[in-house]
């Protein structure tokens, strides 16, 4: 496949996920088992959509580093089993580890809980040439600690501050954040895995009766799962209020992998597009330093 006719592709398929404005936003216009109408026989096709996908990233990310300007941060939300790690491990399979680190964001150590909620986070920001993925992230802190509001009391937070207002306050800063991420030239992108409550049974049953998925279950998993109504309406929540033009939400159909791994890629592909890459172009005096180094390696 042409790297144009990939380009173009991606934007098709990632923008019909994709929310810039979260005004009218509601979690159940999106089905979890949305394909597009592609079948479990298109699965093939999708594989190799997908692998020409991961080669025309390798070549973006080679731009991205070289011109070393830019940086791009992938933040990765979803409840337990969506597939965010396998999702991160295909796309990503065939980039250049240089130019990219994975950061997974568990519940904060009492040094963390030392600082403010964004310290943690803004230490790991991608430099300027790479490409950073946020397993799990900020966003936490309007999921998880919204769904379970006694872990908020652990924050040592003055108890001034904790107000009814704290939820649409935290959205505020992360919207701010974002803004100044932009502004910096930090482009910020972020994907809600939305998977729905009867294919995570599915995969939570395979995590018991397969052995070598068992390390992938811990009961705190099916425990999380009897707030789910809650989290759902965290996430449409926390939706609504930080998608923006230039920080999107893509809200991926996550029932079928092959269809998540195959809108991740193509969106990171747009993401990359949208940049307008370009090797660092080399000047006259630079032209004529490597003629010279070259003539002197002839010359040996
Ligand atoms: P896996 O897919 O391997 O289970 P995971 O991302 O679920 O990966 P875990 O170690 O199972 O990793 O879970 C991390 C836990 O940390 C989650 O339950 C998450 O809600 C919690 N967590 C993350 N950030 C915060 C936070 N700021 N405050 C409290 N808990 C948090
Ligand atoms: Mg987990």
């Amino acid at each position: 496949m042409k790297a144009d006719t990939i380009t173009k592709s991606a934007r098709k398929l990632s923008r019909s996920f994709r929310v810039t404005n979260g005004k009218k936003f509601r979690l159940q216009d999106f089905d979890p088992g949305n394909t597009l109408g592609f079948t479990d026989e298109d699965k093939p096709k999708a594989k190799k959509a997908l692998a020409a996908g991961v080669k025309a990233l390798a070549d973006l990310q080679d731009k991205l580093y070289a011109q070393d300007q830019w940086a791009v941060l992938l933040i990765f939300q979803a409840m337990d089993a969506a597939g965010k790690d396998g999702a991160i491990k295909h796309v990503m399979s065939g980039i250049n580890p240089q130019g990219c680190e994975v950061h997974s964001f568990k519940a904060p150590t009492s040094e963390e809980l030392d600082h403010d909620y964004l310290w943690r986070c803004s230490k790991r920001v991608p430099e300027r040439g790479r490409i950073g993925i946020f397993n799990r992230s900020y966003y936490e802190e309007t999921l998880v600690v919204r769904v379970h509001p006694q872990i908020l009391g652990k924050q040592k937070l003055p108890q001034k501050l904790l107000t009814k207002n704290i939820w649409d306050e935290r959205h505020q800063d992360i919207r701010a954040f974002e803004r100044y991420l932009n502004r910096n030239g930090v482009i910020v992108r972020k994907f809600f895995l939305h998977v729905s409550k009867e294919e995570q049974k599915n995969r939570f049953l395979e995590r018991i009766d397969q052995r070598e998925k068992n390390w992938k279950f811990s009961t705190t998993d099916s425990h999380e799962r009897k707030y789910w109504d809650d989290y759902q309406s965290a996430y449409e929540e926390m939706i609504r209020a930080t998608a923006t033009q230039e920080s999107p939400w893509y809200v991926i159909p996550a029932d079928h992998k092959w269809f998540t791994r195959t809108v991740v890629a193509a969106a990171v592909i747009d993401a990359l597009h949208s940049l307008d890459l370009a090797y660092p172009k080399v000047g006259k005096d630079q032209l004529a330093e490597l003629a010279a180094a070259k003539a002197e390696l002839l010359a040996e």
